[in-house]
This record gives structure tokens, C-alpha cells and sequence, in this order.
């Protein structure tokens, strides 16, 4: 019968790190003809590092690593962790009294202190703040070549002038590339959507062998790019991490999470790769085939 399979299959999956809420989903993920990814924390490890920190004329690095440190403090984000530990080695570590602080979703983060506005965050966090047709050429510049290398860039915004760029890398995980080529192999196509800009999408995306991603997705966004997709190719896998995920993961005919993924994303999710590792996603689809064989 039916049940002993689907149950030995949940079992075996979670010695393996899968964690399947219920049979259903093991019969559901047999079907899945593509498979999209989030970038940061999914493909990547989510574990930035800074690279590059740059002010312009007639600022202090110092003086704005300070306010930026003590913005970052505020934010589960793991881009303000990459700036707080970056702090940390030049022994700064946020000093200055917040009066105000806001998260702005798939942007940045906006903060009061001393009375000044502070923006830190990406382009569309810089529209917000006012006047953007004037980004300092040094600023640009460098921003074209740290996308180009798939870093995450972020401006520093300081009431109303684009005062500095601080850019980080994230590590790609060793196992996406295997999964991602297993994936296509079998016929199943997959897609990377990210928050992140469309250069940064690109680089990160052609290093784990994807061919197609959507980039500078809001949480809202990735939803609808799930709906897209469900039009396309009639049943979605969504894979992901973070608060922004977890519509999209909800939307998808299987939502999957990463087990260092935040709360709501695990809750949300139909598995979660309790162990993190990616290569599980294969061995799941497999044998969820192999029962779908089974019990027909
Ligand atoms: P992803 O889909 O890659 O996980 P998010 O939607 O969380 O990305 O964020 C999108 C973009 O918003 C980031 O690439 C970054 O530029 C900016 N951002 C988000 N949170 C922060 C933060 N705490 N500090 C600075 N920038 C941020
Ligand atoms: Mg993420």
C-alpha cells in the first residue's frame, strides 16, 4: 500500500537531513519540472565578508564605518553582519546613539542619529532618499567593477548624498554546481531570484551553471515570479533562506528551506535540508520518483 512507502521514504529522508512534512510532498516533488533558487544563503553560504570600503572627498572611513556599524547592530540581515564583523577588524564598533531605525524589505536599512539621516542599503534604498542622478563618479565606477567580480554592493547614503560603497562576496556553496547540473540533467529546469542587482545576479549565477535568473526581487516579486514559473512549467520547486523567501516558498508547489534559515522560512517550508546541504535536493527528487513508481 501507499503508506509504508511514503513513510520509510520520510524516514530515510531525514537520517539523510531532509525533513518531509508529510507524504504528500514526496509524491508532489516527483513532478517538479523546475526548480528556483534564492541566491544568498541558498546558493551561497550567506556568510559575506567585506571586500572593498570606499568614502568620498572630505569624509572620514573611520567616522562613517562608526555610523554604519552602529546601523548594522539593528539588522538580522547577514549583509549587517559582514559590516559589524568588518568593524571589528579595524576596531570599530558603533558608538553612536540611533534615535530612529528602520528596516526597509529587499532595500537596506534607514537610521536617525545626531539628528542626520543615514541610508545604507542598494540603489533603490538611494531613490528613496532623494537625489541619485548625481552619483560621484569614484562611486560608479568602482560599483561596475566589484558587480562585475558578482559582489554585492551597498551605498552609503548620508542626508541625501551618496557619501561611500561598501561591497561584499559571498562564497558560493561547493555543492551547487553538482546539484544544479544533476537538476538540468534530468530534465528539470532551474532559476535563480534574488534581491540582489542584475550584474551581481549574473556573475553568481554563471559560477553556479544556471542559465536563467531574475534579479532585484522584492519578496512580493519572487512570488509572482513563482506564479510565472507555475505557468510555465506547471510545478515549482522554491528553495530559500530568508524572511523575503518565505512567500514565494509558501507560493511554490514545494517549498524547500535551508535549516540555517531564519524561522519563518523553516515554518513555511514543505522540507528543509536540516543539515544545510544542498546535494539532498537531488537524492529527494530521486527517490521521490522512485516511490511515485512505486505506488501507482
Ligand atoms: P537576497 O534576495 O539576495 O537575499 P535581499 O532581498 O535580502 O537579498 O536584499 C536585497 C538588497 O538590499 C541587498 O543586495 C542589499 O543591497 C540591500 N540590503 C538588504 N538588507 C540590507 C542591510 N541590512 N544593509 C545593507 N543593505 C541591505
Ligand atoms: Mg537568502
Amino acid at each position: 500500500s501507499i503508506m509504508p512507502a511514503l513513510l520509510s521514504g520520510i524516514s530515510a529522508s531525514a537520517k539523510r537531513g531532509v525533513l518531509v512534512k508529510g507524504g504528500i510532498h514526496l509524491e508532489q516533488f516527483a513532478k517538479a519540472k523546475a526548480v528556483a533558487f534564492d541566491k544568498t544563503g541558498t546558493i551561497t553560504k550567506g556568510k559575506p565578508v567585506v571586500t572593498d570600503f570606499i568614502v568620498t572627498e572630505g569624509h572620514q572611513e573611520e567616522d562613517i564605518l562608526d555610523h554604519l556599524v552602529t546601523v548594522e547592530k539593528q539588522s538580522s540581515h547577514p549583509l549587517a553582519q559582514a559590516i559589524v564583523n568588518y568593524g571589528e577588524t579595524r576596531s570599530i564598533s558603533g558608538q553612536q546613539t540611533i534615535t530612529h531605525t528602520q528596516d526597509v524589505t529587499g532595500h537596506g536599512v534607514k537610521a536617525v542619529i545626531n539628528q542626520h539621516e543615514w541610508y545604507i542599503g542598494n540603489l533603490g534604498l538611494m531613490k528613496k532618499m532623494g537625489e541619485t542622478d548625481i552619483i560621484p563618479e569614484k562611486i560608479d565606477a568602482k560599483r561596475k567593477v566589484l558587480q562585475n567580480e558578482g559582489k554585492t554592493v551597498m551605498y552609503v547614503g548620508y542626508n541625501g548624498d551618496i557619501v561611500g560603497l561598501i561591497a561584499v562576496k559571498d562564497q558560493i556553496r561547493p555543492e551547487a554546481k553538482a546539484l544544479i547540473a544533476e537538476l538540468n540533467k534530468k530534465g528539470v529546469k532551474t532559476i535563480m531570484i534574488t534581491g540582489d542587482n542584475e550584474q551581481t545576479a549574473q556573475t553568481i549565477s554563471k559560477e553556479a551553471g544556471l542559465s536563467e535568473w531574475v534579479s532585484e526581487c522584492l519578496p512580493e516579486q519572487k512570488v509572482s515570479e513563482v506564479e510565472k514559473l507555475t505557468k510555465k512549467y506547471d510545478v515549482v520547486a522554491m528553495v530559500g533562506d530568508g524572511v523575503n523567501d518565505a512567500p514565494a516558498i509558501a507560493k511554490a508547489h514545494i517549498g524547500i528551506a535551508m535549516g540555517s534559515g531564519t524561522d519563518v522560512a523553516i515554518e513555511t517550508a514543505d522540507l528543509v535540508l536540516t543539515n544545510n546541504q544542498l546535494k539532498n535536493i537531488a537524492s529527494t527528487f530521486k527517490l521521490s520518483r522512485k516511490l511515485n513508481r512505486i505506488i501507482k
